[in-house]
């Protein structure tokens, strides 16, 4: 338990990664997840309305809203991070209004 929390962000960002239906799963190799830099907060979950490969969950408890999943390349243009822009940084107060009041 103790642990867990260690891992835990010491404040809530002002706003955090929410994945739409767009995601695809990237066949089962998620570029998001190798962007994040925080242990296991994107989540490949399978199921079978989104099969085969399943889609990405944020855990809004690991979320520290850096935006490095939804990085644009050196132009600007081109998107480094989710090729199916089904990443939308998302308000804590929405967030909160998904999930119920967010611990820390
Ligand atoms: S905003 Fe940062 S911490 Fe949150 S899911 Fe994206 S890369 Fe991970
Ligand atoms: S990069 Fe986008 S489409 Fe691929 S797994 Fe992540 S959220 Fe889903």
């Amino acid at each position: 338990m103790t642990a867990q929390l260690t891992k835990r962000r010491k404040t809530k960002p002002k706003e955090m990664a929410v994945i739409t239906d767009c995601c695809t799963g990237c066949a089962g190799s998620p570029v998001c997840q190798t962007l994040c830099p925080v242990e296991n907060c994107m989540q490949l979950i399978h199921d079978d309305e989104h099969s085969p490969f399943g889609y990405i969950w944020v855990d809004p408890l690991k979320c520290i809203g850096c935006k490095k999943c939804i990085a644009k390349g050196d132009m600007g243009i081109f998107l480094e991070g989710c090729p199916w822009d089904a990443i939308k940084m998302t308000p804590l107060e929405r967030v909160e209004q998904m999930y119920g009041k967010l611990e820390f």
